[in-house]
C-alpha cells in the first residue's frame, strides 16, 4: 500500500511541475507577444478566392490571377484556358 501511495505522490508532483512549467511558459508568451502571435495573424489575413478549374480555395496573395479569375497553379490556369479556348470568357487567358 505504501508503494501505491509513493506512485500517487510521484504522479501528483509531476502534475504540479507540469502545471508550473506551463504557467511559466504562458508568462513568457505574454512577455513576447510579437514573436508568438505573428503566425496566427498571418493565418487570419487575406481573402480566400476559388480556383474555377479545380474548385480549390486559396489565399488571394498566393493565387495566380488572370483578370478576375484566380488559379492555384499554372497547370490549372492552362487547363482552364484550354477548356475555355474560343469562348468569350476564356479569351483573356489565351494571350
Ligand atoms: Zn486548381
Amino acid at each position: 500500500m505504501t508503494f501505491l501511495l509513493l506512485i500517487f505522490r510521484v504522479i501528483v508532483v509531476l502534475l504540479v511541475i507540469r502545471f508550473v512549467l506551463r504557467f511559466i511558459a504562458s508568462i513568457r508568451q505574454g512577455a513576447q507577444p510579437a514573436q508568438r502571435r505573428k503566425p496566427v495573424a498571418e493565418r487570419k489575413g487575406g481573402t480566400l478566392v476559388r480556383d474555377p478549374n479545380c474548385g480549390t480555395y486559396l489565399p488571394e496573395s498566393r493565387a495566380i490571377t488572370v483578370g478576375a479569375l484566380h488559379f492555384c497553379s499554372s497547370a490549372c490556369r492552362d487547363a482552364y484556358a484550354a477548356a475555355h479556348r474560343g469562348n468569350a470568357s476564356g479569351s483573356a487567358l489565351t494571350s
